[in-house]
């Protein structure tokens, strides 16, 4: 599986999105708005014959594995695909997805916001033994006939662009905050009331 290192971007999310990924896109789909939901099922095969592509947004709070690793769900992910075949016949999504996730920081504990941006490009499999080109991440089309949530696909890959570690920017931690953990960590310490003399502005 591809790994790429977390794209950091900004975007301001507020308002305007058309919601697409909960639309029956089956058929013929049109850009109708409706509630988020997660429960449509789509045919990527037939998308891709058709060069369909789509944009829309999910709430955070229905990517439960995601927001098992999160501080807050609330929030959106907005995100964009494209469905098509390439020269050598190959059936692909390539697409993006933005949200802005709550994290804890790793050195002061605090939640921090960590804006995250996920490019992928998908091909399709529907056995273990296809071959895919390097540049593709393999998606396996489930039996049957193959429908496929956009949800669960996108949340997979919002998880592998997560941060290893995340962090503020050196510097932007609340100090207090940073020397009291310090204290706290650091064991056989003699006297508990140090904390009071490191806490103190040092000016
Ligand atoms: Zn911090």
């Amino acid at each position: 599986m591809r790994r790429n290192k977390g794209v950091v971007a900004h975007r301001d999310n507020g308002g305007g999105s058309v919601t697409l990924f909960d639309t029956d896109m089956v058929g013929d789909y049109h850009a109708r708005p409706m509630p988020d939901s997660l429960q449509v099922q789509l045919n990527p095969i037939k998308l891709a014959a058709r060069g369909e592509r789509l944009s829309g947004t999910l709430q955070l709070k229905q990517l439960e594995r995601l927001c098992r690793l999160l501080e807050s769900d609330q929030g959106e992910v907005v995100g964009e695909v494209e469905f098509g075949t390439d020269l050598q016949g190959i059936k692909y999504l390539e697409g993006r997805a933005e949200v802005t996730l709550s994290l804890r920081c790793e050195r002061c504990l605090q939640a921090m916001e960590w804006p995250l941006e996920a490019e992928f490009k998908l091909g399709m499999v529907v056995s273990e033994t296809r071959e895919l080109p390097e540049s593709y991440e393999p998606l396996m089309l489930p039996p049957d006939e193959g429908l496929l949530s956009l949800g669960p696909v996108i949340e997979d890959e919002l998880l592998l662009h997560m941060p290893m570690i995340a962090m503020h920017p050196e510097g932007e931690c609340d100090p207090a905050v940073v020397d009291e953990l310090r204290v706290l960590k650091s064991p056989g310490r003699e006297n508990p009331f140090a904390v009071l003399d490191q806490i103190k502005p040092s000016e």
